[in-house]
């Protein structure tokens, strides 16, 4: 059998969404290789990264992929005076299909020191909906922990958000490496649950 030469039980695709800047790739690479960078540069296409973790006794290879909308990079590209491009609707929706395609989890990310991506939520778990199963595993997720003096969204409003939405909830700090961990290893074993 094949499976003997794979290096996990069970492959979980998961995908990272939310406002540019709320700290999606640092959330990632923080899980991935336990790495941080105060000056990242903004995702330009897709982020991929993957991980193995334990569950139960079972090795879970995580897969994770940030993918910045191309309306947001049309947008970004307009704001740096350049050629704006030209991508058809079609190509548009093809390309948002196969990002969440086979997607069993999902981590909706805003940050705490700016409200404005807390309001995107709402349209990030509508367009998640639209394109992924009901059973899909969401956690939502408060990024920038450590920035206290600066918070613009309590805890309070995103655990209520959450309850109403009947998704999951955390709290993370990426620089501080403050439940990063837990977020992922919740939302995987969640899936696990589920898959059995
Ligand atoms: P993305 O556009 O959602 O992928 O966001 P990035 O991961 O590129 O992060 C945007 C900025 O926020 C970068 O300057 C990061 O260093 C910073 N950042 C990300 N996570 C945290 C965090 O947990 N705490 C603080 N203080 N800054 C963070």
């Amino acid at each position: 059998s094949y499976r003997a030469y794979e290096d996990h039980d069970y492959l979980f695709k998961l995908v990272l969404i939310g406002d540019s800047g709320v700290g999606k790739s640092n959330l990632l690479t923080r899980f991935s290789k336990n790495e941080f960078s105060l000056q990242s540069k903004p995702t330009i296409g897709v982020e991929f990264a993957t991980r193995n973790i334990h569950v139960n006794n079972k090795i879970i290879k995580a897969q994770i992929l940030i993918w910045i909308s191309l309306i947001l990079l049309h947008l970004r590209i307009w704001q740096e005076r350049y050629v704006l491009l030209s991508i058809h609707f079609f190509q548009y929706r093809a390309i948002t299909n196969a990002y969440y395609r086979g997607a069993l989890g999902a981590l909706l990310v805003y940050d705490v020191t700016r409200h404005v991506t807390f309001e995107s939520i709402k349209k990030w778990l509508k367009e998640l909906r639209n394109h992924t199963d009901d059973d899909i595993v969401v956690m939502l997720v408060g990024n920038k922990s450590d920035l206290r003096h600066l918070r613009a969204v309590s805890t309070e409003d995103g655990k209520a958000f959450a309850e109403n939405e009947n998704i999951y909830f955390m709290e993370t700090s990426a620089l501080e490496s403050l439940n990063v961990e837990n977020a992922f290893a919740e939302v995987l074993t969640q899936i696990y649950h589920l898959t059995r």
